[in-house]
């Protein structure tokens, strides 16, 4: 029997159906939320990534700026430019495309984001807050991948979720995340032997490691979850993620497509994070 489908597309369609209401309410109020983003340089993926996001917003009734600074910009001129906007009152969100040029020091620029602001939820303030339980901004993804589960009535309590990476931006969130949702937590990453028998103990299984097709069928338990956070390119142009979809939908009770599954909620739970931020601004 094959998988069912995690529809990534309709949850966020229904997800920002239910946000334009609560911008709208908010606006009303004197507190439009707003989300200014950052790009420093050309990368290519980065314009088109900022574009979605600012277009996202505005689809959904928010304010979004998006500045684009030369890619020699110096790292006191964008420190300086992050300070003006966490004093500005018209910006909820602040968010600074990834990768920078390499003369600018990441952690550094996202450390000056101030945490209120911080929407994507990398300044360590947020992975601190994530990691003892207090409120703060859970970063996109992983927010996202929680939100499916809770869409599909999947309750992490007592399952044994798997994880495999275990980066700053989507494995050791994704495993906190699980974890206060009392899952039995275990994380794999490039030194664990014997992946595929721990993935096959999985209920819940997160792949975010890179690499095409790198979850097969036989790493797969019958009937679980599996989340797939990959976004990769195979040698033929096309899109693909980390998990072998056309196989392991065959083993699976759930599974995300790639395109059309984790990646349409990573936006949109930025525009929650942006819209949770003016909330807490305007206390409303
Ligand atoms: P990173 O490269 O930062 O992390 C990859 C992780 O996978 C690392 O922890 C690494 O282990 C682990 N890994 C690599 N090879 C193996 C292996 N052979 N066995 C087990 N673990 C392995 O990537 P990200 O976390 O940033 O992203 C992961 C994927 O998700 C990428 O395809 C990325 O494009 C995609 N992505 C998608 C998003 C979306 O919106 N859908 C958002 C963000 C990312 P180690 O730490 O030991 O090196």
């Amino acid at each position: 029997m094959s998988a069912q489908l995690i529809d990534g597309n309709a949850l966020a369609a229904k997800l920002r159906a239910h946000m334009t209401t609560e911008v709208a309410r908010l606006t009303a109020l004197g507190h439009r939320p707003g989300l200014t983003v950052l790009l420093v340089g050309e990368d290519p993926a980065s314009q088109v990534y900022v574009r979605n996001k600012v277009k996202a917003c505005e689809a959904i009734g928010m304010a979004s700026s998006l500045e684009r600074h030369p890619a020699d910009m110096s790292e006191a001129a964008l420190l300086a430019r992050i300070q003006e906007l966490n004093a500005d009152p018209a910006v909820h969100g602040i968010l600074v495309q990834l990768p920078l040029p390499k003369h600018l020091n990441s952690d550094l620029v996202i450390e000056t984001i101030a945490p209120e602001k911080d929407v994507d939820g990398f300044h360590v303030a947020s992975a601190g807050a994530l990691m003892v339980g207090q409120p703060g901004f859970k970063p996109c993804t992983p927010y996202g991948c929680m939100k499916m589960l809770e869409d599909i009535g999947c309750n992490p309590r007592g399952k044994h979720a798997v994880v495999i990476g275990r980066s700053n931006i989507v494995g050791k969130p994704m495993a906190m995340l699980l974890l206060q949702a009392s899952a039995t937590v275990t994380i794999c990453h490039s030194a664990t032997p014997n992946l595929a028998e721990i993935t096959r103990q999985a209920d819940i299984l997160v792949a975010a490691v890179g690499r095409p097709r790198f979850v097969t069928a036989d790493m797969v338990k019958a009937g679980a979850v599996v989340l797939d956070v990959g976004i990769n390119r195979t040698p033929e142009g096309k899109l693909c993620g980390d998990v072998d979809f056309d196989a392991v939908r065959q083993v699976a009770g759930w599974i995300t497509p790639v395109p059309g599954g984790v990646g349409p909620m990573t936006i949109t739970m930025l525009l929650q994070n942006t819209l949770e931020a003016a909330q807490r601004k305007a206390g409303a």
